[in-house]
């Protein structure tokens, strides 16, 4: 038996190349993993874990780059581009804005809304299996604000996830404090979301990892693909740093890296990594019941175990992982605006995190078959969502790999629609 061929080639090792990894085992298909580092070490690691249907509102929204605009040249918003001379960012933006008109966002809410539902649901069942424990509970959303402005957000959130018969409303300052009794509450109040949940990224990804290494699928770490050899509409062979592999199927699942990667094919994919920060305390006096999202300053904070995880900012620079202290420093600074005895820890204290979200301009998934590689798929392009949706992404994949008819309508995620 040829060990360097299998059924099925995925190619990065963060939470949506192992779901598509765990669905593709449960196929019955005989599964390699590669990863250029290790498992989780790009963007599944520390981001803020929140997961569930909440997540079903895009970045592409009416009014989000005038708001960007006023945000570019304070240092420490949350948010800002490099300027840089890049037809590929040039072209990302100018979908992003198209994709930014209400009935654009309107035709993506159901559709997110039901990817984010159908992977809350596959969370429920892999967190219900005897391997699996990794923090993942189902304790709903406070997203507080101390602004008249951030209330009108909060509030127009809350309808909007009523309307699309999600459980939401709109709570004051007391309501909130009796939720959080550790927590001494100067926010004016929160939009309350019942039905999201939150886990531990890196402990999913890790306990993934291992469960699907334990001779259930084949798995390279260290392992970089540096090009791919094309024959006859279809990628032939992988060249990594010390094989080529073959595969029936390849799916790329490189994060923010995957339009790099898929360059040498001579295949090109509308994708921007967006970068954010997150900082991790050590175990913490006050305990948060749920997680907390910050409206004003976009910051999340997520408890973690018995840690407590900080996280925020997007910076649309490149494949940058560099980390910009004063940015970092502001996620902390934001917390006393909504609660006056959480502890932030001293400037540089706890665990200091940088990743890339992998970005499309219109907030959709790149899921699917490319058109002219016939043996080549793609899962990416998640954004701020892609632990939330990681379990639905691999289920797609690996269905439309095993020739099963999908549950969900795959056409709006196509990987070529720019
Ligand atoms: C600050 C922050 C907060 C966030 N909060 C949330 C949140 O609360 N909820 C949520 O749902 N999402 C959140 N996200 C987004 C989420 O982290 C990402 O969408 C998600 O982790 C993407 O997973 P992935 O598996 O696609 O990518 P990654 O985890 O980045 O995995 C890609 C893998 O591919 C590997 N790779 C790349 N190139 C190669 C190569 N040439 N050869 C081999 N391997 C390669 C990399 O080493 C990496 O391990 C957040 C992100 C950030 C930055």
């Amino acid at each position: 038996m040829n060990e360097n061929h299998s059924d099925v080639l995925i190619i990065g090792g963060g939470a949506v190349g192992l779901s598509v990894a765990y669905f593709a085992w449960q196929h019955g298909a005989k599964v390699t993993l590669v990863d250029k580092g290790q498992l989780g070490s790009g963007s599944s690691y520390g981001n803020a874990g929140l997961v569930g249907p909440r997540y079903f509102v895009p970045l592409a929204t009416p009014g989000v780059i005038a708001k960007g605009l006023r945000w570019m040249f304070n240092p420490e918003s949350p948010f800002y581009i490099k300027p840089r001379l890049s037809r590929d960012l040039f072209s990302w933006l100018w979908n992003f804005r198209k994709a930014c008109s209400r009935e654009r966002m309107e035709r993506s809410l159901p559709i997110l809304l039901e990817l984010n539902q159908e992977s809350y649901r596959l969370y429920q069942e892999i967190a219900g299996l005897p391997e699996f424990e990794f923090g993942f509970e189902n304790s709903g959303l406070l997203m507080m604000f101390n602004s008249e402005k951030g209330k009108k957000d909060c509030a127009y959130l809350a309808g909007l996830a009523l309307e699309y018969g999600l459980e939401a409303d709109l709570i004051d300052r007391d309501q909130v404090a009796q939720l959080e009794p550790d927590l001494k509450i100067v926010a004016n109040g929160a939009a309350r979301f019942k039905m999201d949940g939150h886990l531990i990224p890196y402990r999913f990804v890790e306990q993934m990892g291992n469960f699907l290494s334990n001779d259930r699928i084949r798995v390279l770490t260290e392992t970089a693909v540096s090009g791919f050899q094309r024959k006859n509409g279809k990628v032939q062979s992988v060249q990594t740093n010390d094989a080529t592999l073959t595969a029936d199927e390849i799916v790329v699942t490189g994060g923010s890296w995957s339009r790099q990667l898929l360059s040498s094919l001579g295949v090109s994919i509308l994708l921007e990594p967006a970068k954010g920060y997150s900082i991790t305390l050590p175990p913490s006096k006050r305990r948060l019941k749920s997680p907390l999202l910050l409206s004003e300053s976009k910051v999340a904070i997520t408890p973690m175990g018995d840690r407590l995880r900080f996280a925020g900012t997007l910076e649309l620079a490149g494949l940058d992982l560099s980390i910009n202290k004063r940015r970092v420093e502001a996620i902390r600074k934001a917390v006393p605006q909504y609660l006056s005895n959480l502890d932030t820890g001293a400037p540089g204290e706890g665990e200091v995190w940088s990743g890339m979200r992998p970005c499309s301009p219109d907030g959709l998934p790149f899921l699917g078959r490319f058109k002219d590689i016939k043996n080549l798929s793609i899962a990416t392009g998640h954004g701020m969502i892609g632990i939330s949706l990681a379990p639905i992404s691999g289920k797609l994949i690996a269905d439309n790999l095993a020739g099963k008819r999908s549950a969900i309508d795959m056409a709006p995620f196509q990987p070529e629609r720019f």
